[in-house]
């Protein structure tokens, strides 16, 4: 059999970055409105750091405006409700995005919630979480909406397909699986207590690993000319100690029998960023009352 074709997500998201791009220019020339996204970083996370320097180049590169915010790790929670409080009366602002994790003292349920639902570009408040899943209008989020563009870049219709998802986090199971419900798949979201996991992948036309477990799912685990959607990121020690990013499936053996599967690093990971531009776009265009510009 031949090897799955890879997706290249680098690809798609360079593309969809391109067509935001033109997007916005012509929001600027016809309506002279430049959307406006605020990234707020609390601490001083290395890794964090790197996200949201990543996503504020992004940002302007597309001709945003990129307004960064840097608070101090021990910020209280009243202090940082209020910041977002500010940014969500700030008509410049059409996107406020919290980087998480945040430190142990404040509640993320209740910074989450606190902004405002047409603001909320990484669509984690309760109201676009709510639409999400009774099918109205809101604000999807990043990777679940990455994952759907990459899935669709090899298969144009899902109906009646199977598709299983490892892992029922609020950022990527859960919404995923409404998207694939949407789009008419059967859908089982399985986690850490889900027997026979691997009998249940092999059932999977569609399979999407995000679990956080390095190389967990293996090439037996998939059923012949599967579409396998790596979102995992982990860090694995190789032989002479540098650390090598892998997802959560093991590559060389899923490519032998899988149809199409998504790198890592280079699938999923670029869609995320290109899909909080897209949404920024949208949130300025409702927030001004302007239709959103054609791709
Ligand atoms: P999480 O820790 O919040 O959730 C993990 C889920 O996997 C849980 O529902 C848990 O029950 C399940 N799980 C864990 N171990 C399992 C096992 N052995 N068998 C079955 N289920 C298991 O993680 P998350 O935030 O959803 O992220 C998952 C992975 O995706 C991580 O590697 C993360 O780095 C990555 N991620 C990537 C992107 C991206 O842009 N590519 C975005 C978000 C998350």
């Amino acid at each position: 059999m031949a090897d799955a074709c890879i997706i290249d997500g680098k690809k798609f998201s360079a593309e969809l970055q391109e067509d935001i791009k033109q997007r916005t220019n012509i929001l600027k020339k016809e309506h002279k409105i430049i959307p406006g996204l605020a990234t707020v970083l609390v601490g001083e996370d290395p890794a964090s750091e790197v996200y949201i320097k990543n996503k504020e180049k992004r940002i302007t590169e597309v001709g945003m405006v990129s307004y960064g915010k840097r608070l101090p790790k021990d910020i209280s929670e009243k202090d940082l409700l209020a910041v977002i409080g500010t940014l969500n009366k700030n008509p410049d602002i059409n996107g406020i995005l919290v980087q998480l994790p945040l430190p142990h003292q404040i509640f993320e349920k209740n910074i989450i919630a606190s902004i405002n639902a047409h603001k909320d570009v990484d669509g984690f408040h309760p109201l676009n979480v709510g639409a999400l899943s009774n099918g109205n209008e809101g604000l999807v989020p990043c990777t679940p909406r990455g994952c759907m563009i990459l899935i669709d870049s090899v298969c144009r219709d899902l109906t009646s397909k199977t598709a299983v998802i490892v892992g029922r986090s609020n950022i990527v199971g859960k919404p995923l699986a409404q998207l694939l419900l949407r789009a008419n798949c059967t859908v089982t979201v399985a986690h850490s207590h889900t027997k026979d996991l691997p009998d249940l992948c092999r059932s999977a036309d569609i399979l999407i690993a995000a679990a956080g477990q390095p190389e967990m799912i293996k090439g037996d685990w998939i059923k012949p000319k599967a579409i396998v959607i790596d979102v995992g990121i982990n860090r694995k020690k190789t032989q002479n100690g540098t650390n090598r990013l892998v997802g959560d499936v093991d590559f060389e053996k899923a490519l032998k029998v899988a149809e199409a599967i998504t790198p890592v690093p280079g699938g999923v990971g670029p869609m995320t960023i290109a899909c909080l531009l897209e949404n920024t776009l949208i949130a300025c265009c409702l927030q001004n009352g302007v239709k959103v510009p054609d791709a």
